[in-house]
């Protein structure tokens, strides 16, 4: 009776349920952003916790059962359902979201969720436990990715409890784990397109120099005519800030793929990327990308210029932190170098 193709996989240990609220720090006054209620498991108890509860569920099978349920309990007036695929819906003001999620959706609802405004405390969410140890992986460990690196640009996240398969109806072929996300606020303020193409393009090949990367002559071709473009826009003195929610919106939904966001090639090892192109999903940016072309030579030598004096040249992105991450976007952009 389960749509498996709508990730309906219902939490039904209550133990586990009752710790992912325990431990999600609900208060009295919250209101509380549940997505995929499913058949209720778990609003039930966030109602018991919160000042308000509004479930967001896209299955109308499900938007009636939990309608039933609350029916005539005193958490009739406190719950409010909204039939939506929450990837659509507007979402409205909330304290804290707490949420067992359709998996397929992890990536660019993570990010919808963190371009929200006004922001909110803390997000609780249940994901398959593989993108779980990706989005909290540090520089060194072997999960860091693109991922890591963009969500921890925007936020704090912490691994709360690994949850086996078992504990679900149908069982999942999955374990899952539930991961706290506290958005950083404010958002660092840089231009969160640019850094994901610096990003994008640095974990193409993790375990490569950033010399090596940027010496392919594909990405200095690309970069050359963003330089270019920049130039002619007079883009580079300005220093102007794409509008964060725009540009974090526009990843997320880019091509409706559900992992265009800042997913990169999963596993993050370097044996799955394309050859020595950026291929499909590497590359810094746009557009700009599909025209190929030669850089000029002095172009080449003002790249290398700003990896040798910013100390970056030998280093690589598996073991750079955000602070690198944002120093050498700053020495690029310095040099009037940009990625979108
Ligand atoms: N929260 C429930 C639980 O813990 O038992 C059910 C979780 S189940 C993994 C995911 C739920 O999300 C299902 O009820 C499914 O119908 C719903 N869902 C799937 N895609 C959705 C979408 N795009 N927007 C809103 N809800 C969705």
């Amino acid at each position: 009776e389960f749509h498996k193709s709508k990730g309906q996989h219902i939490l039904k240990n209550p133990l586990v349920v009752q710790s992912i609220v325990d431990k999600a720090g609900v208060k009295s006054t919250d209101v509380v952003l549940e997505i995929g209620p499913g058949t209720g498991n778990l609003t039930m108890k966030l109602l018991e916790r919160a000042k308000k509860v509004i479930a967001v569920e896209l299955d109308p099978r499900m938007v009636l059962e939990l309608t039933r349920r609350v029916q005539g309990t005193p958490y009739q007036n406190q719950l409010q359902i909204i039939h939506m695929d929450v990837m659509k819906a507007d979402l409205p003001y909330f304290d804290i979201c707490v949420a067992n999620i359709p998996y397929q959706i992890s990536s660019p609802l993570t990010f919808k969720l963190l371009a929200h405004r006004p922001s909110f405390r803390a997000a609780v969410i249940m994901y398959q436990h593989e993108f779980a140890m990706r989005l909290v992986a540090k520089p060194g460990e072997g999960m860091y990715c693109r991922l890591a690196v963009n969500t921890q640009l925007l936020a704090r996240v912490h691994h709360l409890l690994k949850v086996g398969k078992n504990n679900f109806r149908p069982p999942p072929k999955v374990d899952s784990s539930v991961v706290r996300i506290e958005p950083r606020n404010p958002p660092p303020p840089i231009n969160f397109l640019e850094w994901d193409g610096l990003v994008r393009l640095c974990f193409g090949r993790k375990n490569k120099t950033l010399g090596a990367i940027f010496r392919q002559g594909n990405t200095l071709a690309l970069l050359e005519q963003n330089y270019q473009m920049a130039a002619a826009l007079h883009k580079a003195a300005d220093g102007g800030q794409v509008d964060l929610v725009a540009a974090v919106n526009a990843l997320a939904m880019a091509d409706g793929k559900p992992d265009a966001a800042a997913d990169d090639d999963g596993s993050g090892s370097d044996e799955e990327m394309g050859e020595e192109e950026e291929g499909g999903k590497g590359g810094g940016g746009g557009s700009a990308r599909r025209r190929r072309g030669k850089a000029s030579e002095g172009f080449k030598e003002q790249i290398l210029e700003v990896l040798q004096r910013s100390g970056y040249i030998e280093k690589r992105a598996a073991k750079m932190s955000q602070d690198d991450f944002l120093a050498l976007l700053a020495a690029f952009n310095a040099g009037g170098i940009h990625f979108t």
